[in-house]
C-alpha cells in the first residue's frame, strides 16, 4: 500500500516534471541563419548575430524579459543557397548579396520564372566588392586576360558564382573560353591558387577577410581592377551594384587602391517567420550595435539608419519594422 502510494506520487511527480519541461520547450525557439564558407565574412555575420541573440537572452534571464530564442549559424554554400533554403523553410534567416535578394524577390536573372515573393529584408550589413584574385606571376591584368586560363567560377549556390555568370554574359565569355572553369568553394580557392592548381578566382566578399589573405599575403596573389565599360554598364543599369574601392594596404600585395564593382551583404528572412522572432533578433543586434561593429573589421562603419534602407529590395519584415518604428528610425 505504502509502496503504491510512493509509486503514485513518483508518477505524479514525473508527470509534473514532464509537463513543466514540455511547457519550457514549447517556449524555446530554435532559429538557424545561413551564412557562407567558414573563412568568409558571412560566417562571422551569422556567428555575431547569434552571439548577440544569446547575450540578450542572458540579460533577459536577469531582468525577466525572456525571448527563449536559441540561435545557430552553420556554414553554407552562400547567398543563393541561403535564399533557397529560407524558401523551403529549412533556414529562418540568411545572409545574401543585394543582387540576389533583388533577383529572388523580382523573379529576374537566375530566379526568372521562380520569384520568391515571401522573401523579406531585415537589414543590410557590409559592402562586398567583387574581386578577381590572380596568381602573382599569372600575368592576368584584366577580364580579357582570363581567356585560356584556369578560373574558379565558384560553387553553385554561392553569390560569386551568380555574379561571375552575370559578368561572363556581359563580356560574352563562355565556360569553354577558360582552360578549365572550376567550381571550388570559397574555402578551397585560395589554397588551390597558391598550390598552382588554378590561375585566378572570382569572389564577392567583405574587406578584409581571412580567405583572401591566404592568397594575397600567403603567396603573393593580386586583386585586379574591373572598371571597363562592362562594369560601368552594370552599375548604371542596376540599383544593387555600385563601384567600390579596395584600399591600398588592405593586403600585403595591395600596393595601390583597387577599383571594382560590388554589392552589399544583406540579412533576409521569409514572411512566414514569426514577427516576434524577427523583432527579437533585430533588437538584439541594434541594442548591441557597438559590440557588433567590433566583431569584424568589415562591420566597423555600420550605421543603423543606413542598414535599414540601403540595398534592400524585398519588403522589410513587419517584425523588423516594429523595432525600427519604436526607435524612431522610420
Ligand atoms: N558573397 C558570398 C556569397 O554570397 C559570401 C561571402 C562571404 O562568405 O563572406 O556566397
Amino acid at each position: 500500500m505504502r509502496k503504491l502510494t510512493v509509486t503514485t506520487l513518483a508518477l505524479a511527480f514525473a508527470a509534473g516534471t514532464l509537463f513543466a519541461a514540455g511547457t519550457a520547450e514549447a517556449k524555446k525557439k530554435f532559429i538557424s541563419i545561413g551564412t557562407g564558407g567558414p573563412t568568409g565574412v558571412y560566417f562571422v555575420v551569422g556567428q555575431s548575430i547569434c552571439r548577440l541573440v544569446h547575450k540578450a537572452a542572458a540579460e533577459g534571464r536577469k531582468t525577466g524579459r525572456k525571448h527563449g530564442i536559441r540561435c545557430s549559424a552553420p556554414s553554407t554554400g552562400g547567398s543563393t543557397y541561403n535564399i533557397g533554403q529560407i524558401r523551403e523553410g529549412e533556414l529562418d534567416f540568411g545572409v545574401a548579396q543585394s543582387d540576389w535578394q533583388y533577383h529572388a524577390y523580382n523573379g529576374s536573372s537566375k530566379f526568372k520564372g521562380n520569384a520568391f515573393k515571401k522573401l523579406r529584408a531585415v537589414f543590410s550589413v557590409h559592402p562586398e566588392p567583387y574581386h578577381i584574385i590572380v596568381g602573382g606571376n599569372s600575368g592576368i591584368k584584366s577580364w580579357a586576360d582570363l581567356k585560356g586560363k584556369r578560373f574558379n567560377i565558384g560553387n553553385p549556390g554561392s553569390g560569386q558564382r551568380g555574379t561571375t555568370e552575370v559578368l561572363m554574359a556581359k563580356y560574352g565569355t563562355k565556360k569553354s573560353d577558360f582552360k578549365i572553369a572550376t567550381e571550388l568553394t570559397s574555402t578551397e580557392q585560395s589554397k588551390a591558387l597558391c598550390d598552382g592548381k588554378i590561375d585566378a578566382y572570382g569572389y564577392t566578399v567583405g574587406v578584409p577577410n581571412a580567405g583572401v589573405s591566404v592568397a594575397t599575403d600567403g603567396c603573393g596573389a593580386k586583386i585586379i581592377n574591373l572598371q571597363t565599360s562592362v562594369e560601368k554598364g552594370l552599375v548604371d543599369a542596376n540599383p544593387f551594384y555600385a563601384f567600390a574601392t579596395i584600399p591600398k594596404g588592405t593586403y600585403k600585395t595591395t600596393n595601390a587602391d583597387v577599383t571594382t564593382f560590388g554589392v552589399m551583404a544583406t540579412f533576409v528572412t521569409s514572411a512566414d517567420v514569426d514577427a516576434k522572432v524577427v523583432y527579437e533578433v533585430v533588437r538584439a543586434v541594434f541594442e548591441n550595435i557597438a559590440d557588433f561593429r567590433k566583431l569584424h573589421p568589415a562591420f566597423r562603419n555600420l550605421d543603423p539608419k543606413l542598414m535599414i534602407k540601403n540595398a534592400l529590395s524585398a519588403p522589410l519584415h513587419p517584425g523588423a519594422v516594429k523595432y525600427y518604428k519604436e526607435k524612431g528610425w522610420m
